[in-house]
């Protein structure tokens, strides 16, 4: 058998295939080290109110600063980490990450605001995360509310019983929780009759960009935000990028934006300049160079 085998296990391994295996074994043999040197960062988005033009929280996107190859985003390492499980511990090192920052800001006396993060489906898997993540915030004595977990929209199709039981415990931690990436899944407006959640992040394909939208995108925004303000929820307009999409959002009376208009994902010291006013506990840096990821 073998020869023949592993004839045709040549064949069907395409020059592409097996550089990406080639790849994915080494960010095997590296990823556990990379936690350890800190290699992953935390990079924050502001999240705007549109009525206050003030920044009234931040998501928290992780990046891989590799000494190698610079600083990756997520779409280089997640997918991967997704498949091999690792994402479980690298969603709880950026949420210590986080509870690790906003105890300074209390410490440092500023006027905290919430900070999200997401959260991977594979978490599910395990029925006690939750209090994972409550050790940590209670470790940090960071108030739960100033942390939010961002459900995505595919985390309905292991169960939406499930779904809902965690919401809840979500919100007897007393964490925010959001729903992320809203209408980009196929089960969006079938959830809504049974997920309670604090708010809604409408996917950033709702928009085609380039600020000539049609009219039947502008209508089909519009009800999706008429129809959070009938449940009681917050809207948050992602990847919002040209003066056209959010002066169209002010007129829907979107709550709040996310995206390169107002910013880009920030180094903390960074964002706590543009959210502050000035780098929080950070004696001599002042948030200089800004790398474009
Ligand atoms: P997401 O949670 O939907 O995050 C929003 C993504 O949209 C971010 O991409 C952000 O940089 C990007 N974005 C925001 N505004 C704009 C805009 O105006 N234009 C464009 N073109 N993009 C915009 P990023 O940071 O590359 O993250 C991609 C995805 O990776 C995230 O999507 C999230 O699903 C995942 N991710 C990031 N950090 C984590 C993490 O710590 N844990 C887990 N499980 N997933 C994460
Ligand atoms: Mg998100
Ligand atoms: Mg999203
Ligand atoms: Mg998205």
């Amino acid at each position: 058998e073998s020869r023949v085998g592993q004839m045709y296990s040549c064949v069907f391994y395409s020059d592409l295939e097996r550089r990406r295996m080639l790849r994915e074994k080494e960010l095997e043999n590296r990823m556990g080290s990379a936690l350890d040197n800190r290699e992953f960062v935390v990079y924050l988005q502001p999240k705007v109110e549109l009525e206050h033009d003030a920044i009234v929280g931040a998501e928290a996107l992780v990046r891989w600063q590799d000494p190698e190859r610079g600083l990756l985003p997520p779409s280089e390492f997640i997918p991967f980490f997704e498949r091999n499980g690792f994402i479980v511990q690298l969603d709880l090192y950026v949420f210590e990450e986080v509870c690790r920052l906003l105890r300074r800001w209390i410490d440092c006396g500023v006027k905290p605001v919430p900070v999200s993060v997401n959260l991977s489906q594979l978490h599910l898997r395990d029925p006690d995360f939750l209090r994972k993540y409550q050790s940590i915030q209670q470790r940090f004595d960071v108030p739960p509310e100033l942390l939010e977990i961002e459900l995505t929209e595919s985390l309905a199709f292991e169960s939406m019983d499930r779904l809902q039981e965690m919401i809840d415990e979500i919100h007897a931690i007393g964490f925010c929780c959001s729903l992320d990436d809203f209408g980009s899944g196929y089960s969006s407006l079938n959830m809504l009759k049974d997920v309670s959640v604090d708010a809604i992040k409408l996917d950033r394909e709702f928009f085609s960009g380039l600020g000539g939208e049609s009219e039947r995108e502008q209508r089909v925004i519009e009800s999706v935000i008429e129809l959070t303000k009938k449940l009681g929820v917050r809207s948050v307009c992602e990847g919002v990028e040209t003066a056209s999409q959010l002066e169209f959002l002010r007129r829907v009376k979107c709550d709040a934006l996310q995206g390169y208009i107002v910013s880009k994902p920030l180094p903390p010291e960074a964002f706590e300049k543009m959210a502050f006013g000035a780098p929080v506990g950070r004696p001599g840096e002042d948030g200089a160079d800004i790398p474009n990821v």
